[in-house]
């Protein structure tokens, strides 16, 4: 398929791929797709025999495959796998570029890069925001973070999982990056969900306002980006309107919903902090101007 055999022979051309399950399976597939001599090892080994089959050389054990190739892929369950796995391989590590695909955090990124550095490997943290049947199109996006070097270097291959950026040397930002998107996604449904309990408790038809919806949001973009700037800046006109007019609307929102048994919680927040930019001289900014609110709540 597409690039293959266009590899360069040596070692330019090898990757490793730590873990096969579902989605170490998925991008050692379309590693090989592309023409890359791609070795394989997974805990249970029986995994690997469908991906020899397709090409791969199945390391006997860890180490085994990171000796293998400068480029080690882990793509494992959680920190907790990467640990044992990267205790198990220790000095072979030595001299590659390690790029964990593993979920994790922040601060699991930044250890792994330490424990990396130590045992003199290169470290890049990356993160998979997608499903494993659509690694190597642009629908799987990948944020990077760590070593500069190790990413200039191997850019080209990760190219091929998908859309990737990268975050800066922080090994910790692609996490950073993962976890926010993840929490936007989850801040904006569970809000959507208590809405359709709204419309429901009135009577109208959740699916046809969920078209109406996935229509009007095409607004969105605009002013996640005009909102963004405005808290860079902590200068902030005017979005939804002023605050001034937008509380208005508050004990309406938060009476409506309570009238039909809809929980009410995040609008109670919307106007508590509304009212403190007013008292606080800021009813002419705009919805941004919460955040100025925001820090140390939990
Ligand atoms: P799977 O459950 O399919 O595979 C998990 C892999 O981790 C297997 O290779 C398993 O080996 C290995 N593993 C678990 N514990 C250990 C251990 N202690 N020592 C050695 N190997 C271990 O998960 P996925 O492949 O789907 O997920 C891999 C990573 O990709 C995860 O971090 C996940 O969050 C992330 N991801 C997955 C997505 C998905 O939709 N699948 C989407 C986005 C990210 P064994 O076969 O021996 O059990």
């Amino acid at each position: 398929m597409t690039q293959a055999n266009h590899r360069p022979a040596g070692t330019a051309g090898r990757i490793t791929v730590l873990g096969l399950g579902d989605m170490g399976s998925a991008i050692t597939r379309v590693f090989l797709d592309h023409g890359y001599r791609t070795t394989g090892w997974n805990r249970t080994a029986s995994k690997s025999a469908p991906l020899a089959a397709a090409g791969a050389t199945v390391a006997a054990t860890a180490t085994e495959g990171v000796a293998a190739s400068p480029l080690v892929v882990i793509c494992l369950l959680d920190g907790t796998a990467v640990d044992e796995v990267m205790g198990s391989v220790e000095a072979a590590v030595a001299g590659k570029v390690l790029v964990n695909l593993t979920s994790g955090s922040p601060g699991q990124a930044r250890a792994n890069e330490r424990w990396a550095n130590e045992h003199g490997a290169e470290y890049l943290d990356g993160k998979i925001m997608g499903d494993p049947p659509y690694v190597g199109t642009p629908h799987v996006v990948l944020p990077f973070s760590g070593s500069r070097s190790a990413f200039a270097t191997h850019e080209q291959t990760l190219q091929v999982l998908g859309s990737i950026a990268y975050h800066g040397t922080d090994a910790g930002m692609a996490a950073v990056e993962f976890m926010a998107q993840v929490a936007v996604a989850y801040e904006l449904l569970i809000g959507f969900l208590h809405v359709l309990r709204l419309v429901q408790a009135e009577g109208g038809d959740v699916a046809e306002f969920a078209e109406r919806i996935a229509g009007s949001a095409a607004a969105y973009p605009p002013l996640l980006t005009s909102m963004g700037k405005a808290v860079r800046t902590g200068d902030h006109p005017p979005d939804l309107g002023s605050l001034d007019v937008q509380a208005a609307l508050m004990d309406d929102m938060i009476g409506h919903r309570e009238s039909v048994g809809v929980e009410a919680v995040r609008m109670r927040e919307v106007k508590e902090l509304m009212e403190r930019r007013i008292a606080g001289g800021h009813g002419a900014q705009g919805f941004s101007s919460l955040f100025e609110l925001l820090a140390g709540r939990s």
